[in-house]
């Protein structure tokens, strides 16, 4: 705590930014073995000190390969499509339900239609 704040050369701020709570925080990260600051792990509740143990460069790098791995995989690839097909047409009930709604989601389709056509008009033959 500063008693005297008049102390010539001693700015109140400035011990302040110098004192240990306010030095950069740094862990180590499990994948690189690399210590970085805090600010470059990703944040996470249930870790003890609030972040992952993995760096977000080595997460997404994580995250890229388990996605590759995915789409690479024939199984994996038939339930997803499976899985979506069942959602569209749960969506697609809902929405046919409620004449507002169905309403907004003609306009919201004309639109990205709209959108669509413009974006890939250059690739076009018959245009
Ligand atoms: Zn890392």
């Amino acid at each position: 705590m500063m008693t005297d704040t008049n102390a010539k050369g001693t700015d109140p701020l400035e011990a302040a930014l110098g004192s240990a709570e306010h030095a950069v925080a740094t862990k180590l990260c499990k994948k690189c073995s690399e210590v970085q600051p805090l600010a470059d792990f990703p944040r996470h509740p249930q870790m003890r000190d609030g972040y992952l143990n993995s760096c977000k460069l080595c997460v997404s790098q994580d995250v890229k390969r388990r996605n590759r791995q995915k789409r690479n995989d024939p199984v994996w690839t038939a339930a997803e499509r499976a899985r979506l097909r069942v959602a569209v047409a749960k969506y697609r009930l809902r929405i046919a339900a409620d004449p507002v709604k169905s309403a907004e989601a003609r306009v919201r389709q004309r639109l990205y239609n709209k959108r669509w056509r413009e974006h890939n008009r250059q690739g076009r033959n018959d245009d």
